[in-house]
């Protein structure tokens, strides 16, 4: 028989992605809201009819290199950086 320490402990090592609700509710109040943003964004990129990246990096970042972008759709961060 588990107890509620341990089961809070298995919790703790289990990926965020493959936490029920009722394992969520076990965790402390920043680990709920970040299990439960992290869910709800799989979901959503999961949902996307497919990827279309938008530039949202400002043209001072492009002239870095740094050329940040999300789909249009789903928001998924499709950030590239070519300064390597
Ligand atoms: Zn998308």
């Amino acid at each position: 028989m588990e107890t509620s320490e341990e089961r809070i402990a298995r919790v703790r090592r289990t990926p965020v992605g493959l936490l029920t609700e009722d394992e969520i509710g076990l965790l402390d109040p920043d680990g709920q809201i970040f299990a439960r943003r992290y869910q709800a964004r799989v979901a959503r990129e999961a949902a996307c009819p497919g990827h279309e990246r938008i530039l949202t990096a400002t043209r001072e970042q492009s002239n870095r290199g740094d050329h940040r972008g999300e789909c249009k759709h789903c928001g998924k961060d499709m950030s590239w950086d070519s300064g390597d």
